[in-house]
């Protein structure tokens, strides 16, 4: 065998992947570092330039041959933050193949070929300008990937501890596949590994189908040296066209992975912009727009709800209804968009005095509020009341309502324990009778509902 490793005999790489590796920094960092970078790939170009023995004006046309590829795909690539910002993108995709598959390495590997062609007399230029494309295209394909992968912050956060087996057990039957595949030489079943590379990418996505590629191509690639498998069926065809199918074929397969890749981003980013639509429409279908607390379509639907939970559990319920006093003087005389910058202050107000999540506070309608509270007995029901009425009392003298005109509420209470011969209809109108009461009291005061005494 003419091949040892990943090189054939005349210094050819299978894959190469250093090219792959200064994209993958270039497009990770700012344009300012773009430079450091370049002098690291002259260093490297210099130095295996030495190897040949090549003159000063080659060495330096091998450098342009190398830095051609990264530039060109860091100049038609965004910058790489976010794995997940550049799969979404399916754009990039196509700029990723035309581009860095395709046009940098044809001209990286021109470049390359014709200096060899000059200075290594004795290789065939197409010969030359073939592998040398290929092997780059998969350093672009299979390298770049695998350190944009392995140096994002993202793939280690994202690491589920329970997927970790589940990584592991198909990370083997990748490798298990490929060995079957790879060290027989009787059928072509390369096909099968494809499956195998799509069943990673569906599980566990794209970071995990990386791993899975690099490690189905270094197996492949060992094998194929070696004079294994599908690539090595047939007689009289020579090594360097079985070297192209096994290129073809990695190339392929990273390729397939990339778009199962970007579907399945573009189908998560769609459910989850779906989700966040759907959640901001119920907000709105459930929010007063003048205040932001409840609306009185979701109160009618939580009294609904609470009342049968509090029936099943044996709970009290009690309810507050709120009105705001005389403010058809308070309309009069500071007009009515001063009016409504009122009632959102009462509504924003009571809601940052400290309750229970599952209470609900609603404009019930114009100016009077109901305050839902489940699992609440009426002595505390009374409490709270008082506290809120308390609070709005001395709301105007808040140093961020300065020169406000003071305003009250009266409040009247109710509180039951559901039984199935009762209504949600009766606590209200309990609440309604107390609220009536406040107001024929004197308003700014809270009232008391026995429902005992309604019901007999
Ligand atoms: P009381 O409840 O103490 O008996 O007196 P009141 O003046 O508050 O009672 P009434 O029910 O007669 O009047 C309610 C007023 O609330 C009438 C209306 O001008 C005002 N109002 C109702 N809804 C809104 C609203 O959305 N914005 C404003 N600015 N005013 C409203
Ligand atoms: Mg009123
Ligand atoms: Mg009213």
């Amino acid at each position: 065998m003419n091949y040892i490793g990943f090189f054939s005999d005349q210094g050819q790489a299978i894959w190469w992947p250093t090219n792959g590796l200064a994209l993958a920094l270039m497009v990770r960092s700012d344009r300012s570092r773009w430079a450091t970078i370049l002098v690291g790939i002259l260093l490297g170009s210099w130095v295996s330039a030495i190897h040949y023995g090549w003159p000063i004006s080659s060495r330096i046309v091998n450098f342009i041959a190398n830095s051609v590829g990264p530039m060109l795909g860091a100049l038609v690539l965004p910058r790489f933050r976010r794995l997940e910002d550049w799969l979404q993108e399916p754009h990039l995709v196509f700029r990723y193949v035309a581009f860095v598959l395709l046009l940098a390495p044809v001209l990286s590997a021109t470049i390359y070929a014709t200096n060899t062609h000059f200075f290594l007399p004795g290789l065939n230029f197409w010969t030359v300008l073939q592998t040398r494309a290929d092997s780059d295209m998969l350093g672009y394909a299979l390298f770049t990937p695998f350190v944009l992968v392995l140096t994002s912050r993202e793939t280690y956060q994202r690491v589920k501890p329970a997927e970790i087996p589940l990584l592991a057990v198909l990370l083997a039957l990748v490798g298990g596949t490929t060995y079957l595949v790879f060290w027989q030489t009787a059928y072509a079943l390369t096909f099968v590994l494809i499956s195998v590379a799509l069943l990673v990418t569906l599980r566990l996505g794209f970071t995990a189908s990386v791993l899975a590629v690099n490690l189905l191509a270094v197996l492949a690639t060992v094998a194929t040296m070696h004079g294994h498998g599908p690539f090595m069926l047939g007689q009289g065809v020579m090594l360097a066209h079985r070297i192209l199918l096994l290129q073809a074929f990695l190339a392929l397969t990273m390729v397939t992975v990339f778009s199962v890749s970007v579907m399945q981003i573009e189908r998560k980013v769609f459910q989850e912009r779906l989700q966040l639509a759907y959640e901001e429409m119920e907000r709105r279908a459930t929010t007063d727009v003048l205040t932001g607390v409840a609306n009185r379509r979701l109160f009618d639907e939580t009294l609904k709800s609470e009342w049968s939970r509090a029936l099943r559990r044996g709970d009290s319920l009690a309810l507050l209804m709120l009105d705001v006093d005389h403010f058809k003087l308070y309309n009069d005389r500071f007009g009515h968009p001063a009016g409504d910058a009122c009632l959102h202050r009462i509504a924003q107000t009571i809601l940052a005095i400290g309750h229970r999540s599952s209470d609900l506070l609603a404009r019930y309608g114009g100016e009077e509020f109901s305050f839902l509270l489940p699992t609440t007995k009426l002595e505390d029901a009374a409490r709270i009341a008082e506290n809120i009425r308390l609070r709005i009392e001395r709301m105007h003298k808040d140093p961020e309502n300065a020169g406000d005109h003071p305003i009250s509420i009266s409040v009247g209470c109710a509180a039951l324990t559901p039984t199935l011969d009762l209504t949600p209809e009766l606590l209200i109108a309990a609440a309604d009778q107390a609220l009536y009461q406040a107001k024929r009291n004197g308003r700014n005061r809270i009232e008391v509902t026995e429902t005992r005494s309604m019901l007999a």
